[in-house]
């Protein structure tokens, strides 16, 4: 079993396979950042069974409603673990519709269920002002929980988060490509740590997100960036990984990537020393991978203080699947 964190801000970056989620305790508070899950294990009912206990998720945030970041919406009805706090790209409301119309046809039932539910419940949130070019942001300490932060800069204390993002659902030729690039940038910060996230995030979204000063600002030397659309080599951009200046990559996907940038990727990251939990072995890691080194840890405090481990997989069988599962913290 692992320790409890003395660290500010304890993340949790799962193994879903394709897609991504996140869980991550800022003091005091749960907050979940996209809801990917895979045919075996969901993230959410494991945060609610587990030693975590969590049975009310303060902050939700959900990059962009594409199945692969919502397909745990179904547990989260179940279990009743609706956020207090939602983030999500508003605009992307009627792309979700249509493809509900689709999946309707199709008798696509799972995509139904969490795309109804995305509609019909969390859709309700107002917490979102959702108006470009401004940066809403929020200061996440336990006097605060939804106090709005108009500055944008680094906070003194606690863990904030500040999203950015556009509302115009029309950057794409496609639905897919337009509720990608609606994708919300999110960014994580623990006395000047930083953790960056950007969903599926393609070329014209980046576009825009090199656009926006303060985004650009809010993003600028992190120490660990969420790479864009799952590593795709499609949404690796250079320039904005040079700004970035990542110490540490993470990429979320399956065992089958199509096209990964992992070696651009690693060409520009510092390197961090990670630790193997069921080995104790350490090494200097530059990217990881969920489809490689399976559930990543980030504790941190600050930029001076910040550890990294990973469980590590294992493929070679359901029993080992289930030993895997039974043992993560
Ligand atoms: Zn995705």
């Amino acid at each position: 079993m692992g320790s409890k964190s003395n660290h500010t801000l304890d993340i949790r970056f799962w193994d879903v396979e394709h897609g991504s989620a996140a869980y991550m305790r800022a003091r005091t508070k749960d907050v979940v950042i996209d809801c990917g899950a895979n045919d075996d294990w969901s993230p959410l009912r494991w945060i609610n069974d587990s030693r975590f206990g969590v049975n009310n998720i303060d902050y939700l945030i959900i990059s962009h409603p594409h199945h692969d970041h919502i397909e745990d919406l179904d547990v989260m009805k179940e279990l009743g673990l609706a956020p207090s706090m939602l983030q999500r790209p508003k605009s992307a409301t009627e792309l979700v519709g249509e493809g509900l119309e689709m999946a309707q046809e199709n008798g696509d039932t799972e995509y139904i269920e969490d795309a109804e539910y995305y509609l019909n419940r969390l859709d309700e949130y107002d917490g979102d002002p959702d108006t470009y070019p401004s940066d809403p942001s929020w200061a996440l300490d336990e006097q605060n929980l939804s106090k709005v932060r108009a500055d944008g800069g680094i906070p003194d204390r606690g863990v904030t988060f500040h999203t950015f993002g556009t509302s115009d659902s029309d950057l794409g030729s496609t639905r897919f490509k337009k509720l990608n690039n609606l994708s919300r940038v999110t960014v994580v910060n623990s006395f000047g740590f930083q953790y960056v996230t950007m969903g599926d995030l393609m070329p014209k979204g980046i576009e825009e997100l090199k656009d926006n000063d303060s985004a650009m600002s809010a993003i600028a030397d992190s120490e660990v960036l969420v790479a864009p659309h799952h590593g795709r080599d499609s949404s690796y951009d250079d320039e904005l990984v040079e700004h970035i200046n990542p110490d540490l990559v993470l990429v979320s996907d399956e065992g089958d990537p199509k096209n990964p940038a992992t070696t651009d990727y690693y060409s520009h990251a510092t390197g961090v020393p990670v630790e193997h939990e069921d080995t104790g072995n350490m090494e200097t890691r530059y990217v990881l991978t969920t489809r490689n080194d399976g559930r990543i840890r980030i504790q941190a405090s600050n930029p001076d203080t910040w550890v990294v481990s990973v469980f590590g997989r294992d493929y070679a069988s359901q029993k080992a699947d289930t030993k895997r599962y039974d043992r993560l913290v």
